[in-house]
């Protein structure tokens, strides 16, 4: 059996399974599982999409996930990583270009394309993270408009909807004006987990209430600790790039920027991180069956 053997069909990820025919590894989001047929353990067999024959799961060392204090060092440090400074730099300079385009409605809404594209690098950011990648990936790559810019938009919009506007509603018109501070905790809570999930799903069917709280319940204290730290780091992020950024300096601006996506992609590796580390409660993918 080997130790860190790559999934076939996205070798960025470290594979679940192994082949024990052909010996080719997959990760868990593409293993072919029978649905009809389980073994001693009651478990789905999963079969090698290359050869048909049965897999096995692999006990590999990065199955033994860090403790939480290792990974969120790691979050802090990876964008400083030599292979990630371009990455850094680019995204840096993407951002300043998007902050300073948002005084400007008209270009906002022509840069809108550009912001479904940022939210897309985001969403892959966390499913990446949450499916064991231990680096960033790639930009994503522009297929079609509709799914590589609409829907990330949409699907942003749609969290946000149902985590902050839909509760801000109901909750001031039944208790006044009050509830917007019931609605702002509410959404606070239940942002997180659907960001998690619509990045790994991709669908709008992910953010149904049943998926989301369920989730929640699963793994509060993880959860809550880490959502805190979420929005602790949100908080800082943009008090250090509206400082900055207030400044009329271009450079100042730029370093805002910088910052400003550091803190992203910081906290990207965060929410994977918290969809990671608990793969096997959550079981979005059918990582336990
Ligand atoms: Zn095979």
């Amino acid at each position: 059996m080997s130790i860190n053997k790559r999934c076939f069909r996205d070798p960025t990820v470290y594979a679940d399974w192994e082949c024990m025919s052909c010996g080719k590894g997959f990760s868990d989001m593409y293993a072919q599982r029978l649905k009809e047929t389980r073994d001693v353990m009651g478990r789905m067999l999963v079969v090698c999409t290359e050869c048909g024959e049965l897999c096995r799961p692999i006990d590999a060392d990065h199955q033994v996930e860090k403790p939480m204090k290792e990974w969120l060092i790691e979050a802090f440090t990876l964008p400083f990583a030599s292979d990630n400074l371009p990455l850094l730099i680019a995204g840096g300079l993407v951002y300043a270009f998007l902050m300073a385009s948002a005084s400007n409605i008209l270009i906002a809404i022509m840069l809108l394309g550009w912001i479904g594209y940022f939210g897309a690098y985001m969403m892959d950011i966390i499913a990446h993270t949450a499916q064991g990648g231990d680096e960033l990936p790639d930009w994503p790559e522009l297929s079609t408009v509709i799914d590589s810019l609409l829907k990330p938009i949409l699907l942003l919009l749609a969290a946000l909807l149902i985590s902050f506007a839909a509760p801000t509603w109901l909750f001031t018109t039944t208790l006044g004006p009050a509830g917007v501070y019931l609605a702002m905790l509410f959404g606070a809570l239940y942002f997180p987990m659907t960001l998690i999930a619509i990045s790994i799903y991709r669908s709008f069917l992910a953010i149904n209430p049943a998926t989301v709280i369920i989730s929640i319940l699963k793994i509060p204290g993880t959860y809550l600790l880490a959502s805190l730290f979420f929005f602790v780091l949100l908080f800082v992020e943009s008090l250090g790039r509206g400082i900055l950024f207030g400044e009329s300096n271009a450079i100042f601006q730029f370093m805002g920027s910088l910052i400003g996506f550091y803190f992203l992609l910081v906290e990207m590796r965060i929410l994977g991180m918290i969809y990671r580390t608990n793969k096997y409660t959550l079981n979005w993918l059918g990582e336990a069956d």
